[in-house]
């Protein structure tokens, strides 16, 4: 089985997906991290995002073995990542990867931006998972203040903003909802509830 989980920034699609993997005893991959990883590589070389050639050879070369790096999560690397993942060559440079571990058995739940529509667009399962920029905001700004980092509500309001726009008005693979996805809104929803109604929605579709 295979199930696409797609979505903003956070969302609440990482977690998500992560425990619907736990719940069909899948394996989980967060895709995200990818784009991650190339852009921090492009930075350790001293390169810089916007340039094509750099950030096309870093993602031709990524190790996919070191995806697991807390460094990646950090703020300065999502802007960076939504840049090299602008580009189409960095895309098709790792769409294999991804093809690959979705379909290898027992199966897979792959969380990002094109999952749905792109990677893998015969999922048995999509979800689009959404939630208000303000709340989403909310959620980031708790994580980054509980892990000890000073930073500004509106400032963090106004990232995932720019990095939404970014995401959406992308030529190549922009964030939309497959059309056959189920949306699940996760304003109101602790991640309890969310993990729930995403397990009826997929029981039931
Ligand atoms: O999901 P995460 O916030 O870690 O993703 C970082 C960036 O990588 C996103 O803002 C997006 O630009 C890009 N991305 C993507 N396609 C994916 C996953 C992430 O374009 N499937």
């Amino acid at each position: 089985m295979i199930i696409a989980v797609d979505g903003p920034a956070a969302s609440g699609k990482g977690t998500l997906a992560r425990r619907l993997a736990a719940h069909y005893g899948l394996r989980h991959l967060d895709t995200g991290l990818l784009y991650r990883a190339v852009a921090r590589n492009v930075l350790d070389a001293g390169g810089d995002t916007s340039d094509p050639d750099c950030r096309r050879a870093a993602a031709r070369s990524l190790d996919y073995s070191s995806l697991d790096a807390e460094e990646l999560r950090g703020p300065e690397m999502s802007e960076a990542a939504s840049i090299v993942a602008a580009d189409g060559e960095v895309r098709a440079a790792i769409l294999e990867f991804q093809r690959r571990f979705a379909q290898a058995a027992p199966g897979a739940v792959l969380d990002g931006r094109d999952i749905g529509t792109v990677v893998c667009p015969d999922a048995d399962h999509k979800l689009f998972v959404t939630a208000s920029a303000e709340e989403r905001a909310r959620r980031r700004f708790a994580e980054l203040s509980a892990a000890g980092l000073g930073v500004d509500y509106e400032r963090v309001l106004a990232d995932i903003r720019e990095r939404d726009e970014r995401d959406m008005r992308r030529a190549v693979a922009p964030l939309r909802p497959a059309d056959d996805a189920l949306l699940l809104d996760t304003s109101d929803l602790d991640i309890e509830a969310a993990v729930r109604a995403a397990v009826r929605m997929i029981d039931g579709s």
